[in-house]
């Protein structure tokens, strides 16, 4: 049943939710497994770039700050498919199997340093975004931690950020806090909290590790279930503790 037919039915209004806390609309309605996997067709918003609606809103909000204070957030990467993660995992997958003679296994491991799985990125949820300051002339690849640094072209970017993207809603996810598991430190990729929550509880509720068995793309083959466990636990579930 869809919420809103639900809502009709019974009559019920948001106030009178919120004295009913053991009633959960998050279970088959709210985001379905083709939404959370990259597989739906989902409204997007931004001139170059796509985000949800309410993240949208607020990245525009946070640009606008931004700007004012001399930073030009510019997104780099935002909403991305199932199809276009796999386009990247199978090029990633092939140049390091065939042409740096990596095992398997191996090359997988060297993907999931800053590169998801298909079907489990982050970028499927329209919720999270790349940005960096288009200030700033960089050579080169802008994705790289160094450029973040004290002293480099990125620096007043991240001390923006640090102070006051939170005030927006958005959250660094793969942060350098010691001992941090998955994803390597990630000083470019923020997320918009008040709804990528809710999506990665659904995520894990609705057991996405089981489904990745079922995929079949080039290297599928070798994601066993330990290594997916792994996986969820380090690099979907070992992030930001303010995005939990
Ligand atoms: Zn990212």
């Amino acid at each position: 049943m869809q919420r809103r037919s639900f809502l009709q039915k019974t009559g019920l209004t948001g106030l009178a939710l919120t004295a009913l806390p053991h009633l959960s609309f998050s279970n088959d309605f709210e985001y379905s497994i083709l939404e959370l996997m990259g597989k739906a067709d989902i409204e997007l918003y931004g001139e170059g770039y796509q985000l949800k609606k309410e993240a949208h809103d607020a990245f525009v909000t946070m640009k606008k700050a931004a700007y004012s204070d001399g930073i030009d957030l510019k997104p780099v990467s935002s909403y991305r498919s199932f199809e276009h993660q796999r386009s990247i995992f199978e090029r990633k997958y092939q140049r390091y199997t065939d042409d740096d003679g990596m095992k398997p296994i191996a090359a997988i491991d060297k993907i999931i340093e800053y590169s998801t799985i298909p079907g489990t990125s982050r970028h499927h949820w329209g919720t999270d975004i790349d940005i960096v300051d288009g200030y700033r002339k960089v050579e080169g690849d802008v994705l790289v931690p160094s450029k973040f640094a004290e002293g480099k072209p990125y620096a007043d970017f991240k001390k923006w950020m640090d102070e006051n993207s939170k005030t927006y809603d958005f959250h660094l996810v793969y942060t350098d806090t010691p001992g941090r598991r998955g994803f390597k430190y990630e000083p470019w990729h923020y997320s918009y909290a008040p709804i990528s929550i809710p999506m990665l509880a659904e995520f894990r509720r609705k057991n996405i590790m089981l489904l990745l068995q079922k995929e079949d793309f080039i290297g599928s083959d070798h994601f066993t279930e330990g290594f997916l466990t792994h996986y969820i636990e380090d690099n979907i579930l070992d992030i930001n503790t303010e995005l939990l």
